[in-house]
């Protein structure tokens, strides 16, 4: 067991753990990293990644990227549907991708620890310090990053940051990821890649198909009290006969097993920073209250807390600005208009239905929410161009 002291200790290896691993290392930072489970390690997930999240990555993580997006089909509740080409994204796949991103920081000098989990993380007031408590060893750090993800596990409890999510905040979904032969999905018709959302399979939530290269993802996500009665896993499984219903998927696929996890669907924590302690990605709440992407706030919120760090220790400017730059960045979109569009949006299902068929009659609509979806647009922006474009939407609807 040795004590070595470290700039920066990361606890866990998702896409926020090491984006801020990787950041932190780029910056000259001594990074450790711990991750509980061993490389390549899969979490439940679609994989879409918006176009602003290239800029971001490392060179492995990019090159892991699975394919681009040739287009978004949107669906509604009588499944109405239009598509929407031209705007930007890609699928990953993410027992790949996570591991890249490991791999990219590995590169930057960050020392890897996966297969294991941190079971205690102590305060030393002597001296400031944090001590990191693993099976195998015992590390000293100045600062601790934690990005353990969306369950509140010991850690998170011990640490007095939370006991459990506020009332509302989860979602739950179901999702399976299933490699497929090409040749199964063209002789179906269908040659592009794909990102499909399925409005009225649930309630306040959607359901997904999405065609990678090589791989479909199939899931459904909505809040708990909206679907407990039914059961998440049946929605899921009567979700699946309707995508073969409608030759989307062959009737005779076997799918790989599907899995349940929650994700946050309400908005991101109030406080991020506790001592010199930070919460990035899914432990802070950072996803979209409108359509659950999160691969983009948590490794841009990876990239903003190994900014503050290294401006605390070079410095001494407060870490507190790294809550005021995720805040300015995405958190007051996403925690203000992104709820209104939550609110709005899964109301009712005539109101998907709306939406869906005001954007069928009106291309420039669809392009808009399809630059949304991609990141192209954050919320206020979609939601100011929308406003100005309805009459013109109202006026295209009335002639056709
Ligand atoms: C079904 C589903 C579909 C989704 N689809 C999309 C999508 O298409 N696009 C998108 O952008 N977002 C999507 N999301 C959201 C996205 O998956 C998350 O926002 C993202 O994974 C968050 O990354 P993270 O690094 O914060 O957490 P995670 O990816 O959950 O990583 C946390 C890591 O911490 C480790 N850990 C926990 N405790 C410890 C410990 N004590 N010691 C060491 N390690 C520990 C865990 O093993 C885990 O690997 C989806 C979410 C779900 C549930």
């Amino acid at each position: 067991m040795s004590n070595e002291l470290y700039d920066v200790a990361i606890i866990g290896g998702g896409p926020a753990g090491s984006s801020s691993a990787y950041y932190c290392a780029k910056m000259g930072l001594k990074t450790i990293l711990f991750e509980k489970k061993a490389y390549p390690r899969d979490k439940p997930c679609g994989g879409a990644l918006s176009h602003r999240t290239l800029s971001l990555l490392g060179e492995k993580a990019k090159q892991s990227i699975n394919c681009s997006i040739d287009n978004i089909t949107i669906y509604s509740p009588s499944l109405k549907h239009f598509i929407n080409r031209g705007n930007k994204g890609y699928f990953v796949i993410r027992e790949q991708f996570d591991e890249a991103m490991a791999r990219d920081a590995q590169e930057q000098g960050v020392s890897i620890f996966d297969g294991e989990a941190v079971l205690e993380i102590k305060h030393d007031s002597n001296n400031d310090t944090y001590t990191i408590v693993t099976e195998k060893r015992i590390i000293s750090a100045n600062y601790v990053i934690l990005a353990t993800g969306v369950q509140n596990n010991k850690l998170i409890r011990s640490l007095g940051i939370r006991s459990r999510w506020p009332e509302g905040y989860l979602a739950i979904c179901v999702n399976s990821e299933t490699e497929i032969e090409q040749k199964l999905l063209t002789d179906l018709g269908i040659k592009e890649t794909s990102l499909q959302i399925f409005f009225g399979v649930v309630p306040k939530g959607y359901g997904w198909y999405f065609i990678k290269k090589g791989y479909i993802n199939i899931g459904i996500g909505a809040t708990w009290i909206d679907i407990k009665e039914d059961g998440p896993k049946n929605v899921y499984e009567r979700f699946v006969e309707q995508l073969k219903e409608m030759n989307l998927i062959p009737s005779d696929i076997k799918l790989a097993k599907a899995k349940s996890y929650t994700l946050v669907f309400k908005k991101p924590v109030k406080k991020s920073v506790f001592h010199k302690l930070l919460l990035v990605g899914d432990a802070a709440g950072f996803v979209s209250p409108v359509t659950g992407e999160g691969l983009y706030y948590c490794i841009s919120g990876g990239k903003f807390a190994a900014e503050a760090i290294y401006n605390n220790k070079q410095y001494g400017k407060a870490l507190k600005a790294y809550q005021k730059k995720w805040i300015k960045d995405f958190g007051k979109d996403l925690s203000k208009t992104g709820l209104f569009l939550q609110n709005f949006l899964y109301k009712t299902l005539r109101r998907m239905e709306l939406i869906v068929n005001l954007a069928i009659k009106d291309d420039k609509l669809a392009d808009l929410v399809g630059k949304m979806i991609m990141g192209i647009l954050d919320y206020g922006k979609f939601l100011r161009k929308v406003i100005f474009r309805l009459p013109v939407t109202i006026i295209k609807t009335l002639k056709k």
